[in-house]
């Protein structure tokens, strides 16, 4: 393995080659939340799109598997690679190429950090609408490889819908040049889609040309206390009819995040005057000036008083209290680690029965596990609810780690009993391999390993993740 370790180095350079035991590689070899950690054979960092595929053909003639990696900020440990294999760190490849306001779309490397995606269409005055907690840290290659949600997918789509075209380099290093900017392409299958959400195991996305669209100058966010978890359905659907469909997010937080946010984030208390067992925070947005989006959060906020929904509200009047106001959705999840131990669960249901799903899940726990703490928040108005549990405040770490199991079966069955999914837009890695095969059809899962023994015969792409 020297040999393809110097290689390696002669494609890419040097420096840019990491042995996985060196301390260098310590970012590259494990996952956030330290539930993955290994020591691959090196991480290597490409510079071009022509080094990647250098580095593909390097490896496959080593018979080395190579697993792909953007900003590491997946959950699913799809961008850890075990011994032997080799990382393919793609966070050089970092430009613009192209920004057509006119096309109304962009052309990115796979290395791009997702803000700074977001910066350059605003720089030229157009949106990109994926947003996401990670997105100071995650990059756009890794978003599209895990077909990414976020807080926009209700009015924009989730990563899949974002993308016209694909550079990919295959798993023999020859290079598919789809970056094509076309809205309509009808011309046989569309494979890009095949590349999207395929967590790396089907080619590694080198660039992207994505959709931008018209900057929404002016948003109002509003903050809804409620006591029946059943009205968040009834408000979604006034605040969908109240804007014009011009809801961008709709986001879910229960009263027990809503403490945990205030005690453990500076700057993050509740600013309704009374606590509520379940609060909404939502977004209005336009990029239109003529729009009278005061009007419209009135409007919505007297129907919902009317119907007896609401409890309290506040609208923000300035974008500091907006930004307020999002600092609390986006500190709730940095709260839940520091309430204490948790099993974390990403799933979707049909919008329609998320209460459902929050209510059967709370009852079943009080049942199988009493004293552990539903922690469910997320993007309900697209059915994804991120179905956390806290350790019970009387139980010791040992007892609640090995009750995990049960957690996760008790969270899973009843998702899978309405008609959901078990991962909602984090993707599969190794944490729900064994999910997909206890779970997907038989027809399902054959026809995804005749897909990837297709695309990747020499089955090098990062082996052992998804199916
Ligand atoms: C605080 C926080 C909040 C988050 N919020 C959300 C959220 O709201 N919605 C959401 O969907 N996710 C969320 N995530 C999860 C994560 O940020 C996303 O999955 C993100 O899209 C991963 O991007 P990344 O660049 O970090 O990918 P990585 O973690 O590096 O990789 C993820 C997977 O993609 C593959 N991959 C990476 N780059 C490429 C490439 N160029 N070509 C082919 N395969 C590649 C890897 O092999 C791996 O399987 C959150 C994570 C954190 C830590």
């Amino acid at each position: 393995m020297t040999n393809l370790i110097e290689r390696l180095a002669s494609i890419v350079g040097g420096r840019y080659v990491l042995r996985g035991d060196h301390a260098d590689a310590e970012p590259y070899i494990s996952e956030a939340r330290g539930d993955y950690r290994s020591t691959p054979l090196a991480v290597v960092l490409p510079g071009s799109t022509d080094e990647v595929s250098g580095v593909v053909r390097a490896c496959v003639d080593a018979g080395a598997a190579i697993v792909p990696q953007g900003g590491n900020t997946g959950l699913c440990g799809g961008a850890v690679a075990r011994e032997g294999e080799v990382t393919v760190v793609l966070k050089r490849l970092d430009r613009v190429r192209e920004v057509d306001t006119l096309n109304g779309t962009m052309v990115v490397e796979a290395g791009c950090i997702l803000a700074d995606v977001q910066s350059a269409a605003r720089d030229a005055g157009r949106f990109f609408p994926l947003s996401l907690g990670a997105e100071g840290s995650c990059m756009i290659g890794g978003n599209l490889a895990t077909n990414a949600g976020g807080i926009n997918v209700l009015r924009y789509g989730n990563s899949r819908q974002q993308v016209l075209g694909l550079e990919v380099v295959l798993g023999d290093g020859r290079v598919w040049h789809g970056l094509n900017p076309l809205y309509k392409n009808n011309t046989g299958y569309d494979l890009k889609q095949l590349f999207i959400g395929a967590e790396g195991t089907l080619g590694i996305i080198t660039a992207a040309s994505v959709k931008i669209y018209p900057y929404p100058v002016r948003s109002r966010t509003i903050l809804l206390g409620f006591s029946r978890l059943g009205a968040c359905l009834e408000l979604l659907s006034l605040a969908r009819e109240e804007s014009g469909d011009q809801l961008s997010s709709f986001e879910l937080i229960p009263d027990i995040a809503m403490r945990a946010a205030a005690e453990h984030v500076e700057g993050c208390a509740n600013p309704l005057a009374d606590a509520h067992p379940w609060y909404i925070l939502c977004q209005f947005a336009t990029s239109s000036k003529v729009i009278p989006l005061d009007e419209m959060a009135e409007a919505f906020l007297e129907r919902a008083y009317e119907a007896g929904l609401l409890s309290d509200a506040i609208v923000t009047a300035s974008e500091a209290q907006e930004r307020s106001l999002w600092r609390i959705r986006e500190a709730i999840v940095a709260a839940q680690r520091m309430a204490g131990r948790s099993v974390s669960h990403d799933v979707s249901v049909p919008v329609s029965r998320v209460p459902e799903l929050i209510e059967r899940v709370t009852a079943a726990l009080e049942r199988v596990a009493p004293g552990v703490r539903p922690y469910p928040f997320g993007h309900i108005g697209d059915g994804n609810v991120h179905c956390n549990l806290l350790q019970p405040l009387d139980m010791n770490e040992a007892s609640f780690v090995a009750s995990k199991p049960l957690l996760r079966k008790t969270v899973y069955d009843i998702v899978l009993a309405l008609g959901g999914s078990f991962s909602a837009e984090h993707g599969v890695g190794l944490l729900k391999r064994e999910l997909m095969e206890a779970h997907k059809s038989p027809e399902e899962l054959s026809l995804m390993r005749a897909v990837r023994a297709a695309i990747d015969p020499g089955g090098l792409l990062n082996p052992g993740k998804v199916v």
